[in-house]
């Protein structure tokens, strides 16, 4: 038995009756990369990449790139590492490539929508992508941020396979792609569920007003009931679909998101071994009934507090 205890304790993510949820770790800048790296996680489920593009007046070219990005997967080899293409706009603002006259940024020509605009940002990052992963013993994955229909998906995903890499999922951080999960499944390999702009986004809330914060409570039941429609559509066309917003952090909520079907978390590393723990001490059936408490509760306070009392 105690052999089995440790087995939980490093191998991959597991529910006390075995069901397999991947465990992975965010990463944002290269700062990060030691700690994230010997975690026990499966791999990077989301490598946030505009700390490269941050702070400076040009794109980097695809050299400094593709050193950057081979760090991490060297660093990931023998692992999976998501990598999500630039992010640019609303919170992530940059003088390249971003509208200074946009009036509401956060709805406005932000993440894989730069691409339609200035294609050259994503062709030069998909070869420094492409040019990293040879050789580097990294499954490499890449996704695309802010996508709102199945056609941007189907053309990123295109674009992707064009550069060799065989592995293009998307983003779902607006409602509609939530809604329409299905459809998005079908032209792309897989989704992952960013919590912090589908919040925003199902409530029409800035998530960077922290006066705003009872509204961004990932606890909401709106935001459950999209994360579900999004689970259940991937997991019908046997797609993973994953979450990577800071959700995913919080043991007793990532069990109801296991619940509601999906299939890896993905954590600050310092986040991963309380999730790991919560999920091996219940079931799959346990988390279910923790998702439907939570998705019955009137608001997000009421279903922190009916899970909370439910796992005692
Ligand atoms: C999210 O929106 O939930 C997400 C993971 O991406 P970011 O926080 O970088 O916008
Ligand atoms: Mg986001």
């Amino acid at each position: 038995r105690r052999r089995e205890r440790a087995a939980r304790a490093h191998g991959p993510g597991r529910t006390a009756d075995g069901h397999p949820v991947k465990l992975l770790v965010n990463l944002g800048a290269l700062g990060e990369l030691p700690a994230a790296a010997t975690t026990d996680s499966e791999g990077v489920g989301l490598f946030r990449t505009e700390f490269l593009f941050l702070d400076r007046a040009e794109a980097p070219t695809e050299e400094e790139q593709t050193a950057a990005y081979r760090e991490v997967f060297t660093a990931f080899a023998g692992r999976r590492v998501v990598v999500r293409t630039l992010d640019a706009g609303a919170d992530k603002p940059l003088p390249f490539a971003t509208a200074a006259d946009e009036q509401n940024p956060a709805l406005g020509v932000r993440g894989l929508r730069t691409a339609a605009r200035d294609p050259h940002l994503l062709e030069t990052q998909l070869a420094a992508i492409a040019g990293a992963a040879e050789g580097s013993g990294a499954e490499v994955w890449v996704m695309a941020p802010m996508v709102s229909v199945p056609r941007e998906a189907a053309e990123f995903a295109e674009r992707v396979r064009a550069h060799g890499l065989p592995v293009a999922g998307s983003m779902v951080e607006v409602p509609a792609a939530a809604l329409r999960a299905g459809a998005l499944a079908d032209v792309c390999d897989f989704l992952s569920v960013g919590t912090n702009d589908l919040a925003q986004y199902t409530f029409a809330a800035d998530r960077t007003l922290g006066s705003l914060a009872d509204l961004l409570d990932p606890w909401q039941p709106a935001l459950l009931e999209l994360v579900r429609a999004a689970a259940r559509e991937g997991g019908r066309r046997g797609r993973p679909v994953g979450v990577c917003g800071e959700a995913a952090a919080d043991p007793a909520l990532a069990l109801v998101l296991t619940g509601l079907g999906v299939t890896s978390l993905s954590t600050a590393p310092g986040r991963l071994a309380d999730v790991r723990a919560a999920l091996a001490a219940h079931t799959r059936r346990d988390c279910r009934r923790l998702a439907d408490l939570a998705l019955a509760a009137p608001d997000a306070a009421a279903a922190r507090d009916a899970v909370r009392r439910a796992l005692g």
